[in-house]
């Protein structure tokens, strides 16, 4: 019977449903308690999650694709901790900065050899996309190229939720409901060699390059102001390029004249086993966008460094538009650049990068003896630490999944079962895989299993 007169304590779970709007879940479904895997993360240590009941399981994910050191580094807690009692917090505008906005500058362009000449940092990799897209125009602008405004994405592509971002990003499922500006956005075809007719990976490269120079053409090359792009697509399906794909599209953009944006937001500081993917993939970016990785998420950071070229057109542009007119409050918040600092030194001294190459081909490979037999798996793939499974259904012919089936969520809902963070990506049947980067052998072999 139940007695009114003690009202049961609503669950966490409850309250989340009744407070939280939750970024890329539905609403209804889950405000009416419908959403499978609700589960409210209470603390987490090395490559492990616990929840509010107790129940730890393997981060597969690292948070979301971020935490590459992963949990409880006393390390970053004690820089961050250090950083909050020195100085909280200090803004870097008109003039004004901070030390470990100066040291974590000079440590970001030492990394990339000094090809890139500033760092302009954020919070978010949405608002470091952004920057970016500020930085072709108002680049364009100054060199008196002002037509070249439209920036091309790829299908799978993801970018980032902001207005223009969320145009960037090739997922029509995220772009529902917004209205969101593409007049200057367009999408060629995405990398993806698994579903592509040819059996030769560098011809579809080849493709690749020719449907983006088609693309150019039919929007008039005077027109076109960037290509951006992930050196491996992440949450769009973990697609690492086929041979000669990056090769083929930067002949491209040179011939047009094309500023070229890599978006790391996921791919840096180790996560497909170099400090910069685009080291790994020859890859000469105009512009490089930093997040997730950059501070392993233990605070909110981003970067957008900036190339030459585009560093000289804010040096001369100063002269008509005077002040850069672009900016956060939180820019180079000293928390982020603090937990930034002591998360690279971990990155180098522990040998990450070497790691995730390692111990992501051996798992790899694991998960490839392990499921080759099974007919409705069509693909194994990835790049260091950033997995993929894609489901098929039973063939051949190659054919998709009934969609119906949510496939991709049940296979994630068993792992997690099995005590296992995965998570079913937003195209197709596909379940990415992205755990931290000190991964050990026998922590590979358990993912696997
Ligand atoms: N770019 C890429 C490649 C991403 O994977 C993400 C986030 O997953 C973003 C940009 C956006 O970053 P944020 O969610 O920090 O705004």
């Amino acid at each position: 019977m139940v007695n009114d007169s003690h009202p049961v304590t609503p669950s966490l779970e409850q309250r989340d449903r009744d407070s939280l709007l939750h970024p890329f879940t539905r609403a209804d479904d889950f405000a009416a308690g419908r959403v499978p895997g609700q589960r409210i993360v209470q603390s987490a240590s090395g490559i492990r999650v616990t929840d509010a009941h107790g129940r730890s399981v393997i981060d597969g994910m690292s948070g979301m694709y971020c935490v590459n050191v992963g949990y409880g580094r006393q390390a970053i807690v004690d820089a961050i901790a250090e950083q909050a009692s020195e100085l909280p917090y200090y803004h870097i505008f008109a003039g004004a900065s901070h030390p470990k906005a100066i040291l974590l500058a000079e440590k970001l362009i030492a990394l990339t050899g000094g090809r890139m000449k500033r760092v302009f940092f954020g919070l978010s990799g949405s608002d470091a996309n952004e920057t970016q897209i500020k930085l072709v125009w108002y680049y364009h602008n100054v060199i008196g190229k002002p037509q070249k405004k439209k920036i091309i994405a790829r299908q799978r592509g993801y970018h980032g939720a902001t207005t223009m971002t969320a145009s960037l990003t090739g997922l029509p499922n995220y772009h529902s409901g917004f209205d969101l500006p593409f007049a200057l956005v367009k999408h060629t075809i995405a990398p993806d060699a698994f579903w592509a007719p040819e059996v030769d990976p560098r011809a579809f490269s080849q493709r690749c390059a020719d449907e983006l120079e088609r693309l150019i053409l039919e929007e008039g090359p005077d027109t076109v102001g960037a290509f951006i792009a992930e050196p491996v697509v992440g949450s769009g399906g973990i697609l690492p390029p086929p041979p000669g794909y990056w090769e083929a599209i930067q002949g491209v953009l040179r011939k047009y004249d094309v500023l070229l944006i890599a978006d790391e937001v996921i791919t840096a500081f180790g996560r497909v086993g170099h400090l910069l993917a685009v080291d790994g993939y020859g890859i000469e970016a105009d512009l490089i966008t930093l997040a997730k990785g950059l501070s392993s998420g233990y605070a909110p950071l981003s970067a957008a460094l900036v190339g030459p070229k585009v560093w000289q057109a804010l040096q001369d542009g100063a002269r008509t538009h005077g002040f850069f007119a672009h900016g956060y409050t939180y820019s180079a918040h000293p928390l982020g650049a603090a937990a930034a600092l002591a998360n690279i030194q971990i990155i180098e001294e522990e040998g990450l990068c070497a790691n995730a190459a390692e111990v992501g081909a051996y798992l790899l490979q694991q998960l490839r003896e392990r499921l080759a037999a099974n007919p409705l798996v069509g693909d194994v793939r990835g790049a260091g630490l950033l997995q993929a499974v894609e489901f098929v259904a039973e063939g051949p012919p190659r054919r998709r999944l009934d969609a119906s089936l949510k496939f991709s969520a049940q296979v994630a809902a068993f792992a997690m079962e099995e005590g296992l963070l995965a998570r079913p990506l937003p195209v197709n049947d596909i379940v990415g895989i992205s755990p931290p980067l000190m991964l050990t052998r026998s922590d590979a072999d358990q993912v696997a299993e």
